[in-house]
């Protein structure tokens, strides 16, 4: 492997971890702003209780002052009482006093009232108070800790920056750009290639371009996603070795009412995925972009069976296994969903294996995966 791939694989790392460790910091004070919110709620529903507190003994001493006038009224009466001249004049005094006591005890009844209200609300003060007390310490905890974390997050932060300018010195200039544009689309800028393909966009490499990143004497990009690539050949040797392992494939039905196919290139369009459907003595056709899933063109009808209809679109194509209902991919619109790409990709997969794992000089006839037009 040349010395500036392994510097750009480290630089990726570093990459990674300054990309984990920015955001981590950036989510402290949301998690902090949270908190202190919660502890506001608190805050409000002690005041609301103290208010409450404040707004009873308020009431309580205007009572207090009604009962204290109505006694002096009460008093007053009583001296002019003595010194009345008529019956009429006592009896109207006197009903004045009967009226004011009446009115005393309505008012002591309120502040009996008051009084009973007074402990439920002492309670409610109690418990916000304990309640804030708990929640104060609880978050002062937690406001240390996410200071703590923000402290030693930017610590390594600048340990890995500073890691990343060495291991940017170690790679050339125009490589390193190049790198930087891919990982700043895609996410990362650098790509294994395994099994002859590249294991970031899944493509397959032409040999030419394999046998490059094998022998590691250049630096190779990807065609199709522009990624730096390498190759470790303890990887390879890996992703090789457990062949008995391998399940065996299953393979499609001959005559199934739908079939699907892999090719290598389709009207300009590339590798495409073409599937056929035989229904109600018609036969309908539709391609999809390889990689991204993405219908393309018009469902194409035509009359008869699927290998009358589309002799050649099948000749030289790879049969895969896949089976999805016609109102299902009805759904599908623009792009098939990623569960069936991934589907017909790992089939696809391991159809190659297949194919490549059969002896050579085995003339078996008529290769289940490869089909010919039907004669
Ligand atoms: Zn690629």
């Amino acid at each position: 492997m040349l010395p500036e791939i392994e510097n750009l694989l480290r630089l990726q790392d570093a990459d990674k971890e300054i990309r984990r460790l920015q955001e981590e910091i950036a989510e402290l004070p949301k998690r902090v702003a949270a908190i202190e919110q919660r502890l506001a709620g608190t805050k409000a529903q002690l005041e609301k209780a103290q208010a409450s507190v404040k707004a009873d003994e308020a009431t309580r001493r205007k009572h207090d002052t009604t009962i204290s006038d109505l006694r002096g009224k009460i008093s007053k009466y009583r001296d002019q009482s003595l010194d009345v001249k008529t019956n009429d004049q006592y009896k109207a005094l006197l009903h004045e006093i009967q009226f004011a006591e009446k009115e005393i005890a309505a008012t002591e009844d309120r502040i009996l009232e008051l009084m009973l209200n007074a402990d439920a609300r002492e309670k409610e003060v109690k418990a916000a108070q304990a309640e804030l007390k708990a929640e104060t310490a609880e978050i002062e905890k937690e406001k240390a800790a996410a200071r703590e974390r923000t402290a030693e997050d930017e610590k390594q932060l600048a340990e890995w920056r500073a890691k990343r300018d060495q291991m940017r010195a170690g790679v050339s200039e125009d490589l390193l750009r190049h790198y930087e544009r891919v990982s700043k689309f895609r996410g990362s800028g650098i790509s294994e290639v395994r099994d002859h393909k590249c294991m970031a966009c899944q493509v397959m490499l032409r040999p030419q371009i394999y046998n490059d990143v094998r022998t590691g004497q250049q630096t190779v990009i990807c065609d199709s996603c522009q990624r730096i690539l390498y190759f470790n050949p303890a990887n390879e040797m890996q992703a090789v070795e457990p062949e008995h392992k391998r399940v065996r494939r299953h393979h499609p039905k001959i005559d199934a009412p739908q079939a699907w196919y892999y090719r290598e290139e389709f009207g300009g369009d590339g590798e495409v995925l073409l599937c056929l459907t035989n229904a109600g003595g018609q036969a309908s056709r539709r391609v999809f972009d390889m990689h991204t899933g993405r219908f393309i063109g018009d469902i194409l009808i035509r009359e008869g069976d699927y290998r009358q209809a589309f002799p050649e679109d099948i000749t030289g194509a790879i049969r895969l296994n896949g089976s999805w209902r016609e109102d299902d991919m009805e759904t599908w619109g623009a792009e098939m969903p990623m569960t069936a790409l991934d589907s017909l990709h790992s089939d696809l997969e391991a159809a190659r294996y297949e194919m490549n794992s059969r002896p050579a000089k085995s003339q078996s006839p008529a290769p289940v995966t490869t089909e010919h037009a039907a004669s």
